[in-house]
């Protein structure tokens, strides 16, 4: 069927007292329903920036492109109309749920006044709204614990309650950046088990912003790495950690802990730093630390150093480089 959400060329520009800075680059990307789109990369790589444009929350930023939701075009909307999208249609969870949740009211009340507003519906029957989504999404004793405030709950629970107040208006798209990031391992996959549970049971379009390729391979569908505000690489995510054509997908892969061979192997963090968006590189974003350039013929190399790679390569598996990796060729 068609997407839910379609991004084409989308581009988010920042006036800095520096001048411009572009953090997300001529970005094309769909997501259906009942599907996961992880977007990794490293911070700074413009994932966070992405999201918010996708919500409409980009204050003094220019937004060009086109960003569909069910085909309206959400590009240009007003607050007003925004505003009515989100929640409603479109929901989101962050790393840190205090951020969001306010610390005087009690869960319970907020997840139902979400609701109120959003659906006008009465208070009873939001308050039994609120309860019925903390049993959802795995709270013991939701009737008691509705009563209580955030900081009462583990940081576990306390994102199981901002995934219940996202998801107590019944959106279609759930756009979830880093929010597993602040928790330790066990409670990490048993949130990342919660979101795909209540994907598949709704039907969600959910995309996961992460810089973690472990949390991609959990609950991604399709992948889509950023590096420098730009696509470097996407593929469905069983291509991309089986032939990843990107060195710096590659690079990403090869710091993850081996489940393997946990002892034996040591992250390998990719040297270097993010590029700078103010003085954008001529040649590809990433050459600075790219060690396939760096082993490459000098003509090559050159150009690694002066033309931008385009993102291209065979059906349903695009990369970014000069030099990709594509499964057959060799590494
Ligand atoms: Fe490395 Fe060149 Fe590919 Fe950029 S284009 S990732 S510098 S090989
Ligand atoms: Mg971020």
């Amino acid at each position: 069927g068609e997407p839910l959400l379609s991004v084409r060329n989308l581009s988010v520009t920042f006036p800095t007292q520096h001048g411009p800075v572009r953090a997300v680059d001529s970005l094309d990307f769909d997501v259906h329903r009942g599907r996961t789109l992880g977007i990794v990369g490293e911070s700074g790589s413009g994932k966070s920036v992405t999201s918010m444009a996708v919500l409409g929350l980009h204050t003094g930023a220019q937004v060009t492109g086109s960003i569909t939701l069910d085909e309206q075009e959400l590009v240009g909307l007003t607050e007003r109309e925004l505003n009515r999208l989100r929640g409603r249609r479109m929901a989101m969870i962050f790393q840190d749920p205090l951020s969001s949740l306010h610390p005087y009211y009690t869960v319970g009340e907020q997840i139902a006044e979400h609701h109120r507003v959003h659906f006008r519906s009465g208070r009873a029957a939001a308050r039994r709204r609120a309860v019925e989504m903390l049993a959802e999404v795995g709270i013991p004793e939701p009737q008691r614990r509705a009563g209580e405030y955030p900081h009462q709950f583990s940081g576990g629970m306390r994102q199981r309650v901002m995934i219940a107040m996202a998801l107590a208006c019944e959106p279609e798209l759930l756009i979830a950046d880093e929010p597993t990031t602040a928790l330790d391992v066990t409670v990490q996959a048993q949130i990342l088990e919660l979101i795909a549970r209540l994907q598949q049971d709704r039907g969600l379009a959910v995309v996961m912003i992460t810089h973690d390729l472990g949390v991609v391979a959990r609950v991604a569908h399709e992948v889509l790495v950023m590096y420098g505000g730009r696509a470097v690489e996407q593929a469905p995510v069983d291509t991309l950690f089986a032939a990843p054509a990107h060195p710096y997908t590659r690079g990403l892969l090869d710091s993850l802990p081996r489940l393997d061979d946990p002892d034996d192997a040591p992250l390998r963090a990719i040297p270097g730093s993010p590029p700078s968006l103010l003085t954008p590189a001529p040649g590809c974003a990433f050459a600075p630390r790219c060690s396939r350039a760096a082993s490459a013929a000098a003509s090559e190399r050159l150009r690694c150093q002066t033309e931008p790679p385009v993102l291209s390569g065979p059906a349903g598996h695009a990369s970014a480089c000069h030099l990709p990796t594509y499964e057959g060729a060799p590494s």
